[in-house]
């Protein structure tokens, strides 16, 4: 899904688990970056935690096998190949995404859209080629982007992208529907807490050995690897953040990052980040990209609206906006400027 990039959350619990403190831990690459599975051992031997993180390890991997943008075959890109052509069959998982997605979209005046794919192809932000398009190239992909070019036939369990070249990309929702996949396996095999870690979508759920909540960290955006701006303890939560930090160029003293606005065809700007806490992965990660295109003003007046997503935004300018136990927590100074 994306190159391996440094973690967006910097994750404590995962830090300090050694062997002998009741947490087993384990990291792989799938989907293009690290995840992590941390598991309270919840009476298990290590053959028994081995073969469950494995199980949810498999849960990952399935879902990057079938919506990878960089796997050609998987079911993702057939339909992404067919586009303008015909319907392709599609498998529940796939439907269930872009279902969710459109849901995410609607939710958002189409803020969130998984038809930006020309978009981000036409920016290539994140690879060494990144650049400003041409007018001419932005409007191009923007003809082709727009939720209404999606067509889900549930009966005969298809997808259709109705414009030639149109294409979806699921960057923005299929890791936190990944760590839900997860946390749902080790649940099935009695496990009694612990973290599934996708990069920066992160679920919890149950509590450490000792009973104690799992306790994550929120990344300064403009701090080095590591440094937090607050820690906070978790469990049977899920944790995203959207930022500006990671995949992004600077030219001419302004900063592209990686999140498209797909209004205007240019990626999104006036925050630096947006963390999202919510009860599914699938949705902190999916509204953590949406609120950060909508910037902080609209962002800000869409979340006070939702009671069931608790927000955490740092401005451009280092502001903080906060819904929900955010709200009074000390958040540490984010210093400013390129
Ligand atoms: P990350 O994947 O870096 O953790 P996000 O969850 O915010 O960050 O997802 C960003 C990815 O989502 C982009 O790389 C791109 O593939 C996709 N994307 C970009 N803009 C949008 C958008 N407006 N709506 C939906 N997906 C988007
Ligand atoms: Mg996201």
């Amino acid at each position: 899904m994306k190159k391996i990039l440094c973690l967006l959350i910097c994750l404590f619990a995962v830090c300090s688990c050694a062997r002998g403190n009741g947490l087993y831990t384990e990291t792989r690459v799938i989907m293009g970056t690290y995840v992590t599975i941390t598991l309270n051992r919840s009476g298990k031997t290590e053959d028994e935690l081995a073969k469950t993180a494995g199980d949810a390890f498999a849960r990952i991997t399935r879902v990057d096998d079938l919506m990878s943008t960089y796997k050609p075959m998987s079911n993702l890109s057939r339909i992404n190949a067919a586009s303008g052509i015909a319907p392709v069959p599609a498998d529940p998982e796939v439907i269930e995404n872009i279902e969710d997605a459109s849901y995410v979209s609607r939710l958002t005046g189409g803020a969130f859209d998984v038809t930006v794919g020309p978009l981000v192809n036409a920016w290539e932000i994140g690879s060494k080629d990144a650049h400003i398009p041409s007018p001419g190239t932005i409007k191009r992909a923007l003809s082709l982007v727009g939720r209404q070019n999606i067509v889900v036939d549930r009966k005969a369990g298809t997808v259709f992208l109705k414009k030639r070249g149109a294409s979806i990309d699921l960057g923005a929702i299929a890791k936190g529907y990944a760590s839900d996949r997860a946390v749902a396996a080790l649940l099935e095999d009695g496990i009694k807490g612990g973290i599934v870690a996708c990069a920066g979508d992160i679920k919890t759920f149950g509590t450490k050995p000792d009973g104690s909540p799992w306790t994550v960290g929120i990344q300064n955006p403009r701090g080095p690897e590591g440094a937090v701006v607050a820690k906070l303890p978790l469990t049977d939560t899920a944790i995203s953040t959207s930022g500006d930090y990671e995949r992004f160029f600077i030219k001419d003293g302004k900063r592209y990052c990686h999140i498209m606005d797909p209004h205007t065809g240019y990626p999104a700007s006036g925050l630096m980040s947006v963390t999202v806490l919510a009860k599914d992965s699938w949705l902190a990660d999916s509204m953590g990209t949406a609120l950060f295109v909508l910037g902080p003003k609209k962002a800000y007046a869409l979340a006070l609206k939702h009671p069931e997503l608790e927000v955490l935004m740092i401005t451009d300018s280092g502001k903080v906006l906060a819904t929900g136990r955010f709200r009074g927590m000390k958040i540490a100074p984010v210093t400013t400027g390129d």
